[in-house]
């Protein structure tokens, strides 16, 4: 492309009215010819065509094949060759596109992540899937795995051998033998409850489930498609057995019972009640209701404080456990509205 630049430019020097510019590169001349193209070169080759154009000069791209003998061409090789051994040579462009450092800078993300993933002594089960770490994130893009797939791919999912080792489940055998633990690979390769299913597996991919033909198969989109297929239902049948387990268990055993007996002093009122007012109301109403408390009456249905910010209404209040609470006729009577004087006009001591 810089080639075509300084080509462009020269004809800007030259009297040549109609100048001919031959390159074998492809790329460079479709990169030219495409309007859409961001590439700063391309721009300025075709700035200065339309600049030798208003001059009264034309310029015309022709592609020629590479290495067929064309005297030009070879010799342009030849020199191009000859400036590249040149250790101590000045570049005459040295801009990179974007889209160049991009991909360096993932290419060594991945070099980083395959040190340490390699390194690392966990995700066994992982690494049997996707050793190679760019092939991995090659095919987890395309796939974008749904939440069983993660669980397979990981080992981190509901069957006995994980749950045994979190102590969710007794022991970690499988349905199919006491001796067999269910693990990833026991359902992948050897369950006979998944036998019919891995036997059509195995014929329509072609290839024997075995641990060292995961990778590949993982690498092949429509195999990867068959097994993941395959695995999802075995794994979710495998899961949904110890769930359906567990829920058993759960209505078999009585409902404990409460730790402590229901508080019986209906004076306490717990201070949450409360929470809601104000700092300054709720202490008000926490004086109040103890106040209220302390003369024998409680709290009744109705409501205590207002929703907005602990406001004081419509406070209804109760005697306090009225059966048990004995009055004196004197306060009796205060309560019932009755003084002496109205017993004396309603009642004459004396008949
Ligand atoms: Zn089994």
């Amino acid at each position: 492309m810089y080639a075509l630049y300084r080509a462009v430019a020269m004809v800007k020097a030259s009297r040549e009215k109609v100048v001919n510019i031959l390159s074998d590169s492809r790329s460079s001349l479709e990169l030219l010819s495409n309007p859409r193209t961001g590439h700063p070169l391309a721009h300025a080759i075709r700035e200065s065509t339309r600049n030798a154009n208003a001059e009264g000069k034309e310029i015309r791209f022709y592609w020629l094949r590479a290495h067929v003998g064309t005297k030009g061409n070879e010799r342009a090789d030849e020199l191009a060759k000859i400036a590249a051994q040149k250790a101590d040579a000045d570049y005459d462009y040295e801009k990179i596109p974007l889209s160049w450092v991009k991909s360096k800078i993932r290419e060594e993300t991945i070099l980083k992540w395959q040190t340490r993933y390699d390194s690392s002594q966990t995700g066994a089960i992982t690494k049997t899937f996707f050793p190679d770490a760019k092939k991995a994130y090659a095919t987890i893009r395309k796939l974008k795995p749904t939440p069983v797939q993660t669980q397979i791919f990981t080992g981190h999912t509901g069957i006995a051998e994980y749950l045994h080792r979190f102590k969710l489940l007794q022991s970690p055998s499988c349905e199919c033998d006491a001796d067999k633990i269910e693990s990833v690979w026991h359902i992948i390769l050897e369950c006979p409850r998944y036998e019919v299913a891995r036997y059509d597996l195995e014929h329509k991919i072609e290839t024997k489930l075995e641990n060292q033909k995961m990778h590949e198969i993982m690498e092949n989109p429509e195999k990867r498609v068959e097994f993941l297929s395959f695995a999802e239902k075995a794994f979710r049948e495998a899961t949904s057995r110890h769930r359906s387990m567990n829920r058993k268990r759960n209505e078999e055993t009585p409902p404990t019972a409460p730790t402590s007996a229901p508080t019986q002093n209906p004076k306490r009122i717990p201070k949450t009640k409360l929470q809601h007012c104000a700092r300054r109301q709720r202490k008000e109403c926490y004086v109040a209701q103890k106040q209220q408390e302390s003369l024998g009456y409680e709290q009744g249905s109705g409501t205590v404080h207002g929703r907005k910010h602990g406001k004081a209404r419509n406070r209804l209040w109760k005697p306090m456990g009225k059966s048990s609470v004995s009055l004196s006729p004197g306060l009796a009577n205060l309560i019932n509205g009755s003084t002496s004087k109205t017993i004396l006009k309603g009642k004459p001591l004396i008949r």
